[in-house]
């Protein structure tokens, strides 16, 4: 199927409206069906993940589409976690090398933009219209509106709405489609810390309060506030169903977070208020049925603990836009090459987005763990090219694909666990022969 399409896609969230913008380039006549009302005129819902960690896989996408200017001008640069004990004490572990950061980004404005863009592009929304039924054999959508049910047909249909995909739905029903879903035990709560704590919050910084069985990280927002989230166990001792009475709860925090505790002054009415949401992975394959593609989180929702869910999702557009070319158009193959190509990567982020999570409620306040990214970070800056760790492949290497950044990334990990094991290595650390662990890096 080549040549000018009438294509349709079900949900105008970020990869939707960022799918939308590089079809219409290519001559198509996009229509963009969303669920809730336009974004410019009603605020996103309350709770849903405010802003975001924006990182260069995403940002690549937005400079091909020519938005790269709302993170230069809205983006709040994170150069590293910033890591609070109990004590109050701070320790700050840069990302990567200077001069590499991640950014913050205000979901909403983010959505805005890009429905700004859609549209200056001829894109038509139809918001308020919910999604109810797909018809994969005749690519044909059933909406619902406050007032009305319609059907329409087109040539190809995008399924982009989210990791509750009503058009995933129809390729559930179909025989020979592989899906699994997966809930973790900890959901999460949203706060609001308000403007004016820069004293004790580096603005230039994602804070990272880690209790082991829970978290609370914080990232900054343009008016000096600050999005805190907290990760907590749904069921068990100390869980949002044991501390249900927003009393016990306010105390459990402040005990929890001292320094940030101090900082929410309507604390109790938030932590009453604000909305517990459950996170969840989701894999499924194919991607793809008849003229119906799904895209970002409707085929690879992802835990939040890597920061990459949105990254991936805009990847997703910018390697479909690559295959659209490379076979002029053909949408049948590009999409049969795209999924083949993509799924190995968004398992390896998947996987790679559980391990993090282990790592930021764990690991970052773990003395063994701080020396290994010192070591490791004194390995890259003398050999650039021969070890580039973990994060930084992920985050600041959008040539490297997830899958291959989380077989290094493995291999990595062995041999660090090895050096960590060197008797003494605390204080021997800066004698290590680092040509023998960069020799291991090089063998199959
Ligand atoms: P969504 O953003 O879910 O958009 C789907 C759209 O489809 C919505 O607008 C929805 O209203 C609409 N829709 C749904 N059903 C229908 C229907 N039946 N009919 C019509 N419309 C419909 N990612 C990062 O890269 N960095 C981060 O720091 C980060 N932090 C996160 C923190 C949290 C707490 C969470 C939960 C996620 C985080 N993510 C992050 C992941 C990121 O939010 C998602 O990967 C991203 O939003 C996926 O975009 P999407 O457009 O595929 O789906």
């Amino acid at each position: 199927m080549n040549g000018r399409k009438n294509i349709a896609i079900v949900g105008g969230g970020l990869v939707g409206c960022l799918m939308g913008l590089y079809l219409a380039r290519r001559g198509n006549k996009i229509s963009i069906f969303e669920r809730r009302p336009d974004p410019r005129i009603h605020a996103v819902d309350a709770g849903r993940s405010i802003n975001l960690a924006l990182s260069n896989r995403g940002i690549k996408s937005l400079e091909e589409v020519g938005l790269g200017n709302i993170v230069r001008e809205t983006a709040i640069p994170m150069n590293g976690r910033m890591v609070h004990d109990l004590a109050g004490n701070l320790t700050f572990l840069p990302y990567g090398k200077q001069g590499q950061f991640i950014n913050s980004i205000s979901r909403g404005d983010l959505n805005k933009t890009l429905v700004w863009a859609a549209e200056k592009e001829g894109i038509e929304f139809f918001f308020d219209h919910r999604c109810i039924r797909t018809d994969l054999a005749s690519s044909s959508l059933s909406f619902q509106t406050d007032t009305i049910t319609t059907d329409q047909q087109f040539d190809a249909i995008v399924g982009a709405d989210g990791a509750f995909s009503n058009v995933r739905m129809a390729m559930q029903l179909t025989d020979r489609f592989n899906y699994e879903q997966h809930y973790i035990e900890h959901g999460y709560k949203e706060f609001h810390i308000p403007a004016g704590t820069s004293k004790v919050l580096e603005r230039n910084a994602l804070h990272i309060w880690p209790r082991e069985s829970f978290m609370l990280i914080a990232l900054p927002n343009p008016d000096g506030s600050f999005t805190g989230t907290l990760f907590f166990p749904f069921e068990g001792a100390s869980s949002f169903k044991s501390l249900a009475d927003p009393v016990n709860f306010e105390s459990f925090f402040r005990k929890s977070f001292p320094d940030v505790g101090d900082l929410i002054t309507d604390l109790q009415e938030q932590l009453k208020m604000n909305p517990v949401s459950s996170l969840i992975t989701i894999r499924c394959f194919p991607w793809s049925m008849h003229n119906t593609l799904l895209l970002g989180d409707a085929s690879h929702a992802i835990v939040p603990f890597y920061g990459q869910g949105m990254n991936a999702g805009f990847e997703d557009c910018r390697i479909l836009n690559g295959l659209l070319n490379k076979h002029n158009d053909d949408w049948g193959l590009a999409i049969a090459e795209f999924q083949l190509f993509r799924k190995p990567d968004t398992d390896a982020i998947s996987h790679l987005a559980m391990d993090n999570f282990i790592e930021m409620r764990d690991l970052v306040a773990d003395k063994d763990f701080q020396l290994r990214k010192k070591i490791e970070s004194k390995i890259h800056s003398l050999y650039p090219d021969q070890w580039v760790p973990l994060y930084s492949m992920v985050t600041f290497h959008e040539d490297i694909r997830y899958s291959e950044a989380y077989r290094v990334g493995q291999k990595q990990k062995k041999i660090m666990d090895e050096v960590m094991k060197i008797p003494d290595i605390a204080t021997t650390w800066q004698l290590l022969d680092l040509q023998t662990v960069l020799r291991q890096i090089k063998e199959d």
